[in-house]
């Protein structure tokens, strides 16, 4: 899937990278958020719909940074989900927060 090159999260802007076979050295990883260099890594092999929810997921994790919520990691998983299933079936409430402005 085609990605925006960059999202803003709180304060800062974090750069996104598609990946193929991006992964620790030890395992596979879907995603990976890098603080230091505000940057969210995306495993490009896996179908868009994994990779459009793994982006949820490193921005919740960025979120939780961002907003010192402090999320673990089943907390990040829960919310992203919740995220990425709201978004999907009502894309006119973000519309609709685009319209309103600031
Ligand atoms: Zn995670």
């Amino acid at each position: 899937m085609e990605m925006s090159k960059q999202v803003k999260i709180g304060g800062s802007v974090y750069r996104i990278e598609q990946v193929g076979n991006l992964n620790d050295d030890e395992r596979v990883l879907f995603g990976h958020l890098n603080e230091w260099k505000k940057l969210i890594q995306i495993n490009s092999d896996p179908c868009e719909q994994t990779q459009a929810q793994t982006l949820v997921h490193e921005i919740v994790h960025a979120m939780s940074n961002e907003y010192a919520l402090e999320f673990n990691e089943t907390t990040t998983e829960r919310m992203a989900s919740a995220v990425y299933a709201f978004i999907k079936e009502n894309d006119w409430v973000i519309l609709a927060i685009k319209k309103a402005g600031t």
